[in-house]
């Protein structure tokens, strides 16, 4: 007989674990919400909210800090909605104050799309205060929190997010293939009364409702995404393990970390998103020295270790530019620069990673012919490395 194999022949995933992963993931999200793990990438619940949320006669304020908030417009214009879109620079934050300006100037406004983090452009927005403005409004809230959740804190109910979707395969270190959305009392009703909200479909977070929260969680309506649903097990219970503070302080170590090396590397080489505040801890995008290609220096990079979490990224940001709500964006121009990504996420949120990416990258600007300083790079990292450690372990007394 063959020996088993770890990933076949495996005995059916109960209900009672299955709810047992969705109270845990609640809890990662700080939510005493109904969470619905749904059984495809992060853009399954995604584009289910927005179809289950928004319709012909709905107002929706599409917040665009990123190329997901186009996507967001997309499916809105798509399911009949009339769409507000306020759009940023994306090498910067949207502010609580610019969201309260488009409210106000369109009272009609019943539905708010926002990403929290944004991996691509490196960006991150201040969900606490928006969520304030959002709820005195009365709006639903969405947020995509996939390149939030584990890297930075992110408190559902206390900031009133109605709808708050995550993936697993950014900071969590998880599958791509498992996602979730934590959905308030107000957003089922919202769905149940939209007459164009998926029904017996995919997409359908009402049909989880019914056929899964309502009766009881007794019996899943069709076989889950099985080895996803283990994956997504043990990356909870990882960060259950090492707590999620420690998770999140990692990543906000390795972004501080990446930033001040950058800095310090020299030669040109300059964080994309230009406050340190409004940098995601998910992933730091760096801007390269003018006239050095991207995905050269890039491909230099990786020759000596293939395994550094190093992207070049060109035409992706600059084709989301989009006209915004307050006029047209900054334009593409401004995105037009070649950028560099480095993901320092889930297992790569370390020092050793961080340190090896800068080093790489400083030794393929060199050999570009561009001058720069590898060890005072590598020092910088390592400082601001350590000083948000401490920070967070309270010996800095602050
Ligand atoms: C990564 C990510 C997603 C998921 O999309 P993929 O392109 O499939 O990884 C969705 N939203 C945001 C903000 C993300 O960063």
């Amino acid at each position: 007989m063959t020996p088993a194999h770890p990933l076949l022949d495996l005995p059916p995933l109960t209900a009672a674990r299955f709810a047992s992963i969705e109270r845990r993931v609640a809890a990662l999200l700080a939510t005493g919400n109904d969470v619905v793990i749904t059984q495809g990438e992060a853009l399954l619940p995604l584009e289910g909210c927005i179809r289950g949320g928004a319709g012909p006669g709905s107002t929706a304020l599409n917040v665009v800090t990123g190329p997901y908030g186009q996507t967001f417009g997309n499916w809105l214009r798509d399911c009949g909605a009339t769409v507000v879109d306020l759009a940023v620079p994306f090498h910067t934050a949207v502010t609580a104050a610019q969201v309260e300006e488009a409210l106000a100037a369109h009272p009609e406004i019943d539905f708010v799309s926002l990403v929290h983090a944004e991996a691509a452009t490196g960006n991150t927005n201040p969900v606490a205060a928006i969520g304030e403005v959002v709820r005195a409004h009365g709006a639903l809230f969405m947020l995509d929190a996939v390149a939030s959740v584990a890297a930075e804190p992110l408190l559902t109910d206390a900031w009133g997010v109605d709808l708050c979707v995550i993936g697993a395969q950014k900071a969590m270190g998880g599958p791509a293939g498992v996602s979730a959305v934590a959905v308030s009392p107000r957003a089922w009703e919202r769905f149940a009364a939209n007459p164009r909200a998926p029904r017996r479909s995919y997409l359908s977070l009402l049909d989880w409702k019914e056929r899964w929260i309502d009766a009881g969680r007794r019996a899943l309506p069709h076989a889950p995404a099985q080895l996803e649903m283990l994956a997504l097990e043990a990356c909870v219970e990882r960060i259950e393990t090492a707590g999620l503070a420690a998770v999140t302080g990692r990543h906000a170590a390795a972004a501080a970390a990446t930033r001040a090396g950058a800095l310090a590397l020299g030669g040109g080489l300059a964080p994309f998103v230009r406050e340190a505040a409004e940098a995601a801890p998910v992933a730091t995008t760096l801007r390269t020295p003018a006239g050095v290609d991207a995905t050269e220096l890039v491909a230099k990079a990786l020759a000596t270790d293939p395994s550094l979490p190093l992207i070049a990224v060109k035409g992706a940001a600059r084709s989301a530019s989009v006209e915004g709500g307050g006029g047209r964006r900054a334009g593409g121009g401004a995105l037009a620069a070649e950028m560099i990504r480095v993901n320092h996420y889930g297992a790569d949120a370390t020092g050793d990673v961080v340190r090896s990416c800068l080093d790489a990258l400083g030794a393929a600007l060199a050999g570009a012919g561009v001058a720069v300083d590898r060890p005072g790079g590598v020092r910088a990292a390592d400082a601001a490395w350590a000083a948000v450690r401490a920070d967070a372990s309270g010996l800095t007394g602050n």
